[in-house]
């Protein structure tokens, strides 16, 4: 059998593992990237970007569909809109492709070895990688020092495995129709994101949550306008309910759902979106071997993504919430500069995160309710979009932007916006408030006319209880 020696070994190619290739690479550290699937991971193959692009082509159909029935406000009609989904996801497929392709090439230029199997750990310093389906080409790798970024999974539920009605994101995001009735099991980022986006592919969509609320992590006045949004596109919430398994029905599979009165009730599905979270990768691999300290369900580390055996790293996915592709990526280019000898420390003063609802949702930082609970006297204001031009004229009136902001200096500690496109103010959000800027700082700086983020000055004007346009 082949041995690979190298300083470090990744496993995992999803963007916090090619990240920290890619840094280190550029810092001159002899690496190994293994990876089992496409490089990319979750986020390029199966998640972020295939989700954003068919998220992307069901709003231009949602779009067409309204022109078509002369329903839009904008004196547009057209023809008869027609959607062929096989050609959506073949665009999508083009697309990861392109970004896939991008890291292979990076990984390569920036001198990484990218070795493609499965990897088992056997020690701390000693890994087997195996090519799918190719026992017979298995290498052996030791390295100095090993990172896992093996990521994670979508959390399956024992009564309802995925079986082909039963699906994940996974294969939502590749399906070769729309499915005419689709039951989505958990109103969170995924259920949300996809499940909006098959209503406006044209499937009737019921939406199964067991919290009593949509979003349960985001707070509830965020979720206001995506709640109303909802409702005008017709999919069906059930709150408070549970979900209890599959049955052959009349016309086909349904889901058995029971309500917080104990009522029952089926929903016939030709297909079943469950997205009821997702689990580290920890098990099948050999982890297990190094008993490594575990927090929950994640491996546990330090602020310099350390577990608690010498020179062996996790990031990502892996050590759990939040279970985002930025903070895997920040965690990885950390870990490569720490191990060129460098300090560092993963403290973030925010982590931003969105959620391609329609409206969209972006929050950094600390809502008020965070800061109350932190004991930090806090003042909050928001600026609705219903008084900002730009708003107005890409018919996103609905949602506003809020700031949180230290009572006694300013200092701004988050924000949270609602409304069309605000997604792209997630970059001025976390820029403001990892730069220690003060509501005074934000009120004082020009914003660009017509913009979303004038909304994000009125707002810090607001607090300073001086807003211009309200
Ligand atoms: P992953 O991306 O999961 O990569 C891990 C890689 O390790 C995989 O390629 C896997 O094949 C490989 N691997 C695992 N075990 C082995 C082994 N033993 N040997 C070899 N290789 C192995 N996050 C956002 O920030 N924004 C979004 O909009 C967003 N949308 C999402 C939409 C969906 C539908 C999903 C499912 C997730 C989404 N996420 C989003 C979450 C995001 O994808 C993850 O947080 C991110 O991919 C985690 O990166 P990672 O590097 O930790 O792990
Ligand atoms: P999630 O944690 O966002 O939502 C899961 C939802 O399912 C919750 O509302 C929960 O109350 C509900 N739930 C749990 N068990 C249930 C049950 N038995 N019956 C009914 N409802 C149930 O998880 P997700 O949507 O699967 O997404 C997984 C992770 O992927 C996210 O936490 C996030 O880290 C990442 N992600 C991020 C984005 C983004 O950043 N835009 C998009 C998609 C996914």
């Amino acid at each position: 059998m082949e041995t690979i020696n190298t300083t470090l070994l990744i496993i995992g190619g999803g963007p916090g593992g090619y990240v920290a290739g890619i840094r280190a690479g550029q810092l001159g550290i002899p690496t190994v990237l293994v990876e089992g699937a496409q490089p990319g991971g979750t986020c390029l193959n199966i998640g972020c970007i295939p989700s954003k692009a068919l998220i992307h082509a069901a709003d231009e159909y949602c779009k067409v569909r309204s022109y078509a029935a002369e329903t839009s406000s904008l004196g547009i009609s057209a023809g008869n809109a027609r959607i062929d989904l096989g050609k959506t996801v073949a665009w999508k497929d083009g697309i990861v492709r392109k970004l896939t392709g991008g890291v292979g090439a990076l990984l390569k230029k920036n001198g990484v070895r990218l070795v493609n199997g499965w990897a088992t750990i056997l020690d701390g310093k000693t890994v087997e990688v195996t090519p799918d389906g190719a026992p017979e080409a298995t290498v052996r790798i030791r390295c100095e020092h090993l990172l896992l970024a093996s990521g994670s999974q979508a959390v399956e539920l024992p009564f309802m495995p995925f079986d082909g009605t039963v699906i994940s994101s996974t294969e939502a995001l590749s399906l070769s129709s729309v499915p005419e009735r689709l039951v989505v099991v958990g109103a969170g980022y995924i259920g949300l994101e996809l499940g909006t986006a098959f209503r406006k592919l044209g499937a009737q969509v019921t939406v199964v949550e067991a919290a009593e609320r949509i979003l349960p992590a985001y707070d509830a006045e965020l979720v206001k306008p995506v709640a109303s949004s909802l409702a005008r596109l017709g999919v069906e919430l059930r709150l408070a309910t549970s979900v209890l398994g599959m049955e052959d029905g009349r016309e086909g599979k349904q889901v058995r759902v029971r309500d917080a009165s104990s009522v029952e009730a089926f929903l016939e599905a030709d297909k079943v979106l469950v997205a009821v979270g997702r689990k580290p990768r920890t098990v099948g691999w050999g982890l297990e071997n190094l008993m490594l300290d575990m927090e929950g369900r994640a491996l546990k580390v330090d602020d310099g993504c350390r577990t608690s055996m010498r020179n062996v790293w996790a990031i990502g996915d892996l050590t759990g919430e939040p279970m985002l592709a930025h903070r895997a990526m920040a965690q990885g280019e950390m870990v490569a500069e720490i191990i060129a000898g460098k300090r560092r420390h993963f403290a973030p003063a925010a982590i931003p995160a969105v959620c391609y609802t329609d409206p969209e949702i972006v929050v950094a930082g600390l809502s008020p309710a965070e800061a109350a609970a932190a004991g930090i006297e806090a003042i909050s204001a928001s600026f609705p979009f219903s008084a900002n031009g730009r708003a107005m004229t890409i018919e996103g009136t609905d949602g506003f932007v809020r700031v949180v902001a230290r009572k006694d200096n300013h200092l701004i500690l988050g924000w949270q916006a609602v409304g069309v496109g605000v997604s792209e103010l997630a970059a001025g959000f976390t820029q403001s408030i990892e730069l220690g800027a003060l509501l005074e700082d934000v009120g004082r700086t020009i914003h660009a006319h017509p913009t979303l983020g004038e909304a994000v000055q009125e707002a810090a004007l607001r607090a300073l209880g001086h807003a211009l346009h309200i």
